[in-house]
């Protein structure tokens, strides 16, 4: 495992690799944890090279305090990432990625994805997303890329992204890894206290319980006593939304003809945290 700070150094590792090698990319913000480790293993099994970005990217912060907050802990994931078969980590700094600044930064056609769900509460984020990702597949071309379904939204802005540009990349979803309480694994519950990280549990809960009652009940009822469920665990809710899972586009009521995704966003502790899983209903 190789640590890459710079392109050319990228560039120089890129031209030793043979054009039958297939590579695996697995873009993170580090403070990494098992689920980014999932994502790598699945890499290391389908990808002959795995290569792993780490990059707080700046423009994709709607707040300046939230990437302020961002843990960033390279010389941890380094060693965590001995675990795993990566031959390269890249982290670049700042700097190296846009020498002339963040402040513009060109406009990618993602339709409605730019303002709905993630995209309203977060205005400008799928932009950076964007931005970063499509100077990474240009710069690696890689075979795969590895994103999480923990982002929904995210893997299917990556996958627009890949159509618009005509990235040859093909996009591997991957599923949530949770704390055995049911929280999913993200890098911002290192920002919460042990009591808070216990009482976090319940934002799946809520969604699990919305689910679970989907057959029977109204999501506008289940909505009410999800969001009372978040209030109770000290959770200030942002936004639950019932979606049609290819389209994300919002439902007003479950309708089991079709796969629904349940996404949710919620504060606690002043931490935002997301999640999000598939309408399930248990026969
Ligand atoms: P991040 O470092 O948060 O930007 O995440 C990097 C990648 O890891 C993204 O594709 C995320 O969706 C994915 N990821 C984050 N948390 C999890 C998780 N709990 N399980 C699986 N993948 C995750």
């Amino acid at each position: 495992m190789i640590v890459l700070h710079t392109q050319d150094e990228l560039h120089q590792f890129l031209s030793t690799l043979l054009p039958s090698q297939t590579i695996g990319f697995v873009p993170t913000m580090g403070a990494l944890h098992a689920g980014h480790l999932s994502l790598l293993t699945a890499a290391a099994e389908q990808d002959d090279v795995v290569i792993c970005s780490i990059f707080v990217n700046p423009t994709q912060f709607n707040e300046s305090s939230d990437f302020d907050s961002y843990p960033q802990v390279l010389v941890e994931d380094t060693e965590l990432l001995k675990k795993v078969k990566v031959d390269v980590i890249f982290a670049p700094k700042v700097s190296e990625i846009y020498p002339e600044g963040t402040a513009h930064i060109p406009h990618y056609d993602i339709g409605e994805m730019d303002y709905i769900l993630e995209g309203e509460h977060r205005p400008g984020h799928f932009q950076g997303v964007c931005h970063i990702i499509q100077i990474f597949l240009e710069m690696i071309k890689p075979t795969h890329i590895y994103m999480g379904e923990k982002d929904f939204q995210q893997a299917m802005v990556v996958q627009r992204l890949i159509n618009l540009k005509g990235h040859n990349t093909i996009l591997v979803p991957c599923t949530t890894l949770r704390e055995p309480s049911g929280l999913a694994m993200s890098s911002r519950n290192r920002l919460l206290s042990a009591e808070a990280t216990a009482r976090a549990a319940a934002l799946n809960k809520a969604l699990n319980f919305i689910s679970e009652h989907s057959a029977t009940h109204s999501f506008e009822s289940l909505k009410m006593q999800a969001d009372e469920m978040l209030e109770a665990s000290g959770f200030e809710p942002e936004y639950i939304a019932l979606c049609e899972a290819a389209s994300l586009a919002e439902l007003e009521n479950f309708d089991h003809t079709k796969n629904m995704r349940l996404i949710a966003a919620a504060f606690i502790e002043g931490v935002r945290l997301i999640d999000n899983i598939a309408v399930d209903v248990k026969k």
